[in-house]
């Protein structure tokens, strides 16, 4: 077994398949797969992951494989085939797979040094190989011949570390503790025999007497106020020990989350848990569908599974949308299961996440919660997975591999034989299809647990307050509302959708619409240093006096932003105090979460937003919700776009009235006639479902077909059109008869950084060899994408159609 098949670093369709290498005798004894490696490839050295060992290869000649980068394998069986299967389903290299499931950290360009944690003695080579230092570079140990099975010990015994250097000193954090080195009647009898001028020493030692445990040296120090040499004294009489920890950077204290216990259940919630127990017990694999109104407590389903699964011994897995990802979700898992919880969101630095995916690979968190990429967490006796707001658009990646969360975590849940949650308000059509047709099991929650009613929506007509000669974004009944909300001392969430409110400039003159010069898209204009910006490359310009068409001056930006909403409402309401909270003033570490804090602490009356002030934010004082253009989403040009407009004006709604105090929403509309914004007023899913089906089935879309898009993009236009004919005509030659091909047609966004964009969509109800087929296909344009910078790119379950 003494041959390693290896996937390398290099990401092109050329080289997409296992290369063999000899392992030499140095590292025979402890490479396994799941562990990176570095090969020689053609010129270069480049990184590999090991995913086998055998004995025998069909090659001769192989190459040796010059050094092994991880000690112990960071991707388990389980993730190596799980990395296979995932580059197949969505099409991607199984290079690209792969980097996928790991931190950054581990994909990075880095350097490594060893690190020596004991202060006791190592093996004799090790301690030649350290020469009294505390660190040392991972060339050396290659250089100087010790086995690497030793030093795969010495890390198990927790005596050395390996650090990977990104940027940053080193990656991991060590502190230094003290102890007594001996028993304490011992101490007691050294600190009676101590001479009395050394006053500082007795001091430390009393007071270690007193509380004969590990102390972080830089306590002692301050508390004491001494020097590393009274400590050294102490440590040269034997008295006591220094030792160096990891401490993990824990981005949340965990000491900060106060405990919660299990809430007695529902009857609703009983029946909703029951069946998921069973199959945690049973070891079985189901997915259940969790269909619960907001508030309607759904998480404390997901806390009390998770409690079952922790009690088996085995792991959970929770995802949940970035945005949603708030110190008030995060607190309701760490409150119930403290530091067995690691959380895995973007807002942490490298550094953070990784320390936060190791505590997961060393198995001493039971609990992850994170968001998309979360669900790759390296557990191996996973108990259950959830998916909470399992409508959300950020389970989707949108790179390569273009993968759903949801079929990743059914994959991983049929491996590991346990269930699978997803829970929403508003599931998607694709998963509540699923649920009746008996793929998925069906629960309802239908009650809120406090028992209070949705909060009343009333719908406003925009096209009357015009007739009426009120031209602000403020319907009269909004202001007055707002008013009377202040007044008693309530407060006002405000969703403005950001999407449909491009501020792209417009001559009033003639009409002419300032658009990047190199992607066909109207500019946005930015009000704080008078620019226009291109949303898609970085493109940008000052705000010109003229426009370039007509030369009118009359060239004024258009559509609303929140920064202008905001204007608006601090002249329409002067006494308001309002807080933004957008991609520009959350942009910052850690703002979004002050924000939403300034709120909570009634810092301001008003909270203005975009769509990231929808999900799971619960005040007890807010009482209204204001939409201020609904339909703005409906115009979109993507099938989805009603079941989107019906999903955010339903979660939207869910913000208000949770507590005591009754709530209300107020919808602002031009279309209040549309089944989405009529349905999402009554809290009618089920309705909504049935009218969208129609829709869905009528026009042939999801859930009635599936869609693959397959995007070419190219500097020459022409290219790009040739390309994607080629492939549309190979494609009808393969495909059978029921299958659509749509194209070539130019993208929506038909042109970005200078490329133009073609593509074509195939509908399909049964195509098995679809993947492989166009797998096939654009490998036959390899040498072009390679010589030429041709783009060609398949999404397999496309969710931006653009
Ligand atoms: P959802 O996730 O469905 O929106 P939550 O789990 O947030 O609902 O529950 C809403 C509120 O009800 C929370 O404040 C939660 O603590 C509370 N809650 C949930 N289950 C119970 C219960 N069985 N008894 C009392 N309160 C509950
Ligand atoms: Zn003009
Ligand atoms: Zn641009």
């Amino acid at each position: 077994m003494n041959i390693a098949k290896v996937i390398v670093d290099v990401p092109a369709g050329s080289i997409n398949q296992t290369f063999d290498y000899e392992i030499p005798e140095r590292f025979q004894e402890m490479l396994r797969p799941g562990m990176r490696v570095i090969v020689p490839f053609g010129s270069r050295k480049v990184m590999g992951y090991v995913v086998a060992r055998t004995g025998e290869s069909d090659f001769d000649h192989l190459k040796e494989l010059i050094d092994i980068l991880d000690l112990t394998p960071i991707l388990t069986p389980e993730l190596l085939d799980l990395g296979k299967w995932l580059a197949e389903e969505t099409i991607s290299l199984y290079i690209t797979a792969f980097q996928a499931m790991l931190p950054q950290v581990l994909k990075a360009n880095y350097k490594k040094e060893l690190e020596r944690l004991t202060t006791e003695s190592l093996s004799e080579q090790l301690e030649v190989l350290f020469a009294g230092r505390d660190f040392i570079s991972y060339e050396e140990l290659g250089n100087a011949g010790v086995s690497f099975y030793q030093v795969q010990k010495a890390i198990q015994a927790g005596d050395i570390a390996v650090h990977y250097q990104v940027k940053s000193r080193v990656t991991k954090k060590h502190i230094t503790f003290l102890k007594p080195a001996r028993e304490v009647y011992l101490l007691e009898e050294a600190l009676q025999d101590m001479s009395n001028k050394a006053k500082k020493q007795q001091e430390i030692l009393a007071f270690f007497i007193e509380r004969p445990e590990e102390i972080e040296l830089n306590y002692i120090l301050k508390k004491f106020g001494t020097t590393r040499a009274v400590i050294n004294a102490l440590q040269n009489k034997n008295l006591l020990t220094a030792l160096k920890k990891e401490v993990y950077r824990n981005p949340h204290d965990d000491q900060a989350f106060e405990k919660t216990a299990a809430l007695t259940l529902t009857k609703q919630q009983q029946k909703a848990l029951k069946p998921v127990r069973q199959h945690i017990h049973e070891d079985r694999h189901d997915v259940f569908l969790l269909h619960g109104v907001t508030g309607s407590g759904k998480t404390e389903i997901y806390l009390q599974a998770i409690q079952d699964v922790i009690d088996k011994g085995e792991e959970a897995i929770v995802l949940v949308p970035e945005i949603s990802l708030t110190p008030q979700m995060v607190r309701r898992f760490k409150g119930r299961f403290g530091s067995n919880v690691a959380v895995l969101h973007s807002a942490l630095s490298h550094g953070e996440k990784y320390d936060e995916w190791r505590r997961v690979h060393r198995k001493e968190v039971q609990v992850v919660v994170g968001a998309r990429s979360a669900v790759f967490a390296p557990f191996e006796n996973l108990g259950i997975i959830i998916i909470d707001e399992e409508h959300e658009n950020s389970y989707k990646q949108e790179d390569q591999p273009r993968y759903h969360a949801r079929d990743v975590a059914i994959h991983r849940g049929e491996n590991h034989q346990c269930p699978v949650i997803l829970g929403s308000a508003t599931p998607t059509l694709e998963s509540y299809a699923r649920a009746q047709k008996g793929v998925y099991q069906l629960t309802t929650l239908n009650k809120r647990t406090n028992d209070k009613a949705m909060p009343e929506v009333n719908i406003v007509d925009m096209r009357d307050e015009l007739h009426a000669g009120n031209r602000s974004m403020f319907s009269r009944s909004l202001k007055d509302n707002m008013e009377e909300r202040i007044k008693r001392g309530e407060q006002i969430v405000l969703l403005l959708n950001r999407r449909g409110y491009s501020t792209f400039v417009m001559c009033r003159e003639c009409g002419h619409v300032k658009e990047c010069p190199h992607c066909d898209i109207a500019l946005t204009f930015h009000k704080y240093n008078n620019r226009l910006k291109c949303h898609y490359c970085s493109f940008e310009e000052p705000m010109p006096m003229y426009c370039p068409s007509c030369s009118s001056d009359l060239i004024r930006f258009f559509g609303t932003g929140t920064q202008r909403i905001e204007e608006s409402l601090t002249q329409l309401i002067p006494e308001a105090r309002v807080l933004r909270m957008d991609v520009d003033t959350t942009r910052r570490k850690g703002a979004h979460e002050k924000l939403l804090t300034q709120f909570a602490n009634k810092e301001a009356d008003i909270l203005l937003g975009t769509q990231m002030i929808a999900k799971g934010l619960d005040f007890e004082n807010v009482t209204l919700v204001g939409v201020l253009t609904a339909d703005s989403m409906l115009n979109l040009p993507d099938f989805r776009s009603s079941e989107k407009t019906f999903q955010l004006l339903t979660q939207v709604s869910g913000r208000a009235g949770r507590h005591e105090l009754p709530g209300e929403v107020i919808v602002q509309t031009y279309t209040p006639e549309h089944y989405s914004i009529e349905m999402a007023s009554h809290y009618n899913f089920i309705q909504f479902y049935q009218h969208e089906m129609k829709v869905r089935k009528k026009f042939q879309y999801p859930p009635y077909v599936f869609l693959a898009l397959i995007t070419v993009s190219h500097q020459n236009h022409v290219t790009a059109v040739q390309t994607t004919q080629k492939i549309v005509k190979t494609l009808r030659t393969y495909v059978g008869e029921d299958t659509v091909i749509l194209g070539p047609s130019p993208s929506p966004i038909s042109r970005v950084k200078d490329r133009y964009r073609w593509q074509c969509m195939v509908k399909y109800k049964q195509e098995p060899q679809l993947r492989t087929l166009i797998y096939k296909i654009i490998r036959q344009f390899d040498e072009e994408m390679r010589k030429d910078d041709l783009q060609i790119s398949a999404d397999m379950q496309p969710y931006q159609l653009m």
